[in-house]
């Protein structure tokens, strides 16, 4: 079955078909690291995890580019108050970004290149709009793209572009431009950037923030590649200043889908660090929320669809993987004789799996068809109790899945030796018929978020997932 996406540019779902047989290339527009990132940015993120994985569980081999934005106004007065240089300042909330991504089950990108690794490219790709008559210079030294000049403007935000008020020209303490539309390819140094500047052959000053996307994207990826993602609030302008910038310089179609996640919601508004309504992901796990709870709410809305966060989402997501552990786990009692239907049942949920997420990630079918399976395998076992090799089907079935999901094993850590040694101890006690001793160190364990499980053949533990 083809795999469809909705692309912003069109408004219509297409057919996938990458630019090279079997590699996707595609570009995430990444964090600005001036502070720690909200969980509104990992609902992107997580998308964007779930494309990709789900790329690979197609077949295709993804590279994926995510930018590091570590210059701008707002990282460049932090930094200046601080007495940083912006390296300095950047360095904590980048490294917390990484440590955030991983702890999230989010697999890496293949680069995560810096905005400050790469003004040479930005600076070249400048020349060339400029060199080709679309962009122009202000007194301040700021050059500034010619929107009148490239006439595509404003196709993927599906604006009117001669609605936007033309022939304006606006000046303010900052800067002057010929038109109210037209935007900064580069900001010329000014006394409040203090040290933050690059000398370069178009001038002092640094990057305007839209053109570091469209030098490395075209860097890491080539001129025209296959996927560009973000939230819905890039599409205007940045996506689409990036569209004008990268195809005023190289002559060549940009990017062939467009796909953009829609806005994590606090009771009816975005989340932002602006509006100050947002919960970080430190502060979720420090209440003790487990962070597969968390990638799995960021996970199983559809993407293009709001989603409003609350706790009450955030427990019924941890009894969702509780239930898939603990089918997993169920799976670990084989007996050796049996029937052969397992193939069939998981044959044909896996095949609704991938149709589900072919229809442009369709997550919620995805999901629904995993929980039948998962119900029609257990309603299977009642009568006919599974072998080894249907555990080894259905393991199979389950590892697939999660290579797509990654809920199923996020953050099931192992025991620590002092754990084991009191489950050790409290099969001793129960060896000694000692109930009361036992019962005592489930509970202190219990205390810890283990729950132990007794069974013919031994003691089983998993950890409580803590909403
Ligand atoms: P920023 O660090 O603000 O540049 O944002 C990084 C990414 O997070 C971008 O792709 C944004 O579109 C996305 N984003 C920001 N806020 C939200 C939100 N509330 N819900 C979903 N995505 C968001
Ligand atoms: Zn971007």
């Amino acid at each position: 079955m083809a795999t469809r996406f909705y692309n912003t540019m069109t408004r219509r779902k297409e057919i996938f078909q990458p630019i090279e047989s079997g590699k996707v290339r595609m570009y995430t527009c990444g964090p600005t690291v001036y502070n720690f990132a909200h969980i509104g940015n990992f609902r992107a993120y997580v998308f964007e995890d779930l494309l990709r994985r789900y790329l690979k569980f197609k077949g295709y081999e993804v590279i994926q580019v995510m930018n590091i934005t570590d210059v701008d106004d707002k990282i460049i007065r932090e930094a200046n108050k601080a007495g940083q240089t912006i390296r300095e300042f950047t360095r904590k909330y980048r490294d917390a970004f990484f440590e955030d991504i991983d702890t999230l089950g989010i697999e890496r990108a293949e680069v995560y290149p810096a905005a400050t690794d790469h003004i040479s490219e930005m600076v070249g790709l400048i020349s060339k709009i400029m060199d080709k008559g679309l962009a122009y210079r202000t007194d301040d030294g700021s050059i500034y793209f010619k929107v009148s000049e490239y006439p595509k403007y404003g196709r993927l935000a599906h604006l009117n572009v001669t609605d936007m008020k033309r022939g304006t020209r606006v000046q303010n303490d900052e800067y002057e431009k010929e038109e109210l539309r037209d935007f900064a390819l580069w900001k010329g140094w000014k006394a409040e950037d203090g040290p933050v500047c690059w000398e370069t052959a178009i001038g002092k000053g640094r990057p305007g923030w839209h053109i570091e996307c469209s030098a490395m994207s075209t860097k890491y990826l080539g001129n025209h590649f296959d996927i560009h993602t973000g939230g819905v609030d890039n599409i205007f302008p940045h996506h689409e200043n990036e569209i004008a910038q990268s195809e005023a310089a190289t002559g060549e179609k940009f990017v062939n889908y467009w796909l953009h996640c829609e806005h994590l919601m606090v009771e009816g508004d975005k989340m932002s660090k602006s509006a100050g309504n947002f919960y970080r992901l430190r502060e979720l796990l420090d209440k003790g929320i487990d962070a597969s709870a968390i990638r799995y709410v960021l996970l199983s809305t559809h993407y293009r669809q709001k989603l409003n966060f609350t706790f009450d989402k955030l427990e019924a997501a941890a009894k969702s993987i509780t239930r898939l552990r603990d089918f997993k786990k169920s799976l670990d009692q084989p007996v050796n004789d049996g029937a052969l239907q397992i193939d069939q049942i998981v044959e044909k949920y896996l095949r609704d799996f991938e149709e589900f997420l072919d229809d442009d990630l369709n997550i919620s079918g995805a999901l629904g068809s995993l929980f039948r399976c998962i119900h029609e395998i257990n309603a299977f076992r009642e009568s006919t109790p599974l072998t080894d090799r249907d555990v080894g089907v259905v393991s199979n079935f389950l590892d697939k899945v999660d290579s797509v999901l990654n809920v199923m094993n996020v953050s099931e850590r192992t025991l620590s030796s002092e754990e084991q040694q009191l489950i050790e101890k409290r099969q001793k006690a129960r060896a000694e018929r000692n109930w009361a001793e036992a019962d005592r160190i489930r509970d202190e364990l219990l205390k810890r978020g283990i729950i132990l499980e007794d069974t013919p053949s031994g003691t089983s533990w998993k950890r409580k997932i803590k909403t």
